[in-house]
């Protein structure tokens, strides 16, 4: 039986790990197969603070979880399939074998949606980014390409548009989804154009992105851009599936937090982009997982 099991392990997960195992909580971190979140798809790391030459995303995670295994958190490398609040204690199964704790930190993340494209992969890391804040700065009076028409995608227009050259926004359809206030900025930055109606085919460059091949939805007709970034931001998935029926969740799958970040079930609490689709930073996670942890202290000191 451990005091905190935490299930997830990007910076919220990690961050709740180092304070829960310092406090001398007997901490299981249920980790994940790929262990160690987004942040294990990115590589320079500039705005986390501390680092003032920044920090390999991998390395930073890899720092994270040394960090907490110095105060004595345990870790397995495996997905959580499913769990139990409503016994006492919480159950959190993993394959046949069943983990008991007093509480339970969930900061399972969230993933960005990709368009399914070879190049894409191939391409990600190489001028493929999901993340304007981590990435803009890379491509400095640089092209750069966003593809949506949401709320992230305007806004990831705008964060590029302070380094790049120009941005433009390649939208499936010839209205966006994205709040008034954040289109009508979009539109009276000179440096965003949009591309209505287009879908990309393909991300074209062999060992970096040199342009995209599109798609017009309407006349089928094909035509090409030359660029140097592409920024998919057609949404992102909570990883919020194993705890469909056992907490509260909005209608998009992202866990409901009330008072920082406690969950409806008393002594069971969330951080990190499971339960924030605003900020999704490495720090504003690390910052839930804190949070988290010293709710869950109080929680277990009876407070
Ligand atoms: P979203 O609102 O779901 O928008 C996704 C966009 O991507 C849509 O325009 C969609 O096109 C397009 N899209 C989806 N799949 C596609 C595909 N396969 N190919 C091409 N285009 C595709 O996602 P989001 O912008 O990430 O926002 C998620 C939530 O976070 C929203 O509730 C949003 O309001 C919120 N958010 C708020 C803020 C803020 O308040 N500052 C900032 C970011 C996000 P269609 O329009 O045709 O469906």
């Amino acid at each position: 039986m451990y005091d905190v099991i935490i299930i997830g392990s990007g910076p919220a997960g990690l961050t709740a790990a180092v304070y829960t195992s310092r406090a001398k909580r007997t901490t299981l971190v249920v980790a994940g197969v790929l262990w160690g979140g987004q942040l294990m798809l990115t590589t320079e790391v500039e705005n986390f603070p501390g680092f003032t030459d920044g920090i390999l995303g991998p390395d930073l995670m890899d720092n994270m979880w040394k960090q907490a295994k110095r105060f004595g958190a345990e870790m397995i490398f495996e997905d959580a399939t499913a769990i139990d609040f409503k016994s006492k204690p919480f159950k959190v199964m993993v394959g046949s074998k069943a983990y008991e704790g007093k509480s339970v930190i969930i900061a399972t993340g969230a993933s960005a949606r990709w368009l399914g494209l070879d190049s894409e992969t191939r391409l990600r890391g190489r001028g493929v980014s999901v993340c304007a804040t981590c990435d803009a700065a890379f491509f400095k009076d640089k092209k750069a390409v966003v593809v949506g028409g949401g709320d992230t995608a305007v806004e990831e227009a705008l964060a590029l548009s302070k380094f790049v050259r120009e941005v433009k926004v390649i939208h499936r359809r010839d209205k966006l989804r994205a709040s008034k206030v954040l289109q009508e900025r979009a539109f009276e930055d000179p440096k965003i154009d949009f591309i209505w109606n287009s879908t990309v085919q393909e991300i074209l460059g062999k060992d970096r992105v040199e342009g995209v091949r599109l798609r017009k939805v309407h006349s089928n007709e094909e035509f090409e851009l030359t660029c140097d970034a592409v920024f998919i931001a057609i949404g992102h998935k909570p990883n919020t599936e194993i705890f469909k029926g056992q907490i509260e969740m909005d209608e998009k799958g992202y866990v409901i937090t009330r008072d920082t970040t406690k969950t409806n079930v008393e002594g069971v609490f969330a951080a990190g982009d499971v339960q924030d689709y605003r900020y999704r930073q490495a720090v504003t996670a690390s910052g839930a997982g804190c949070k988290a942890a010293l709710e869950a202290e109080k929680f277990l000191e009876g407070i």
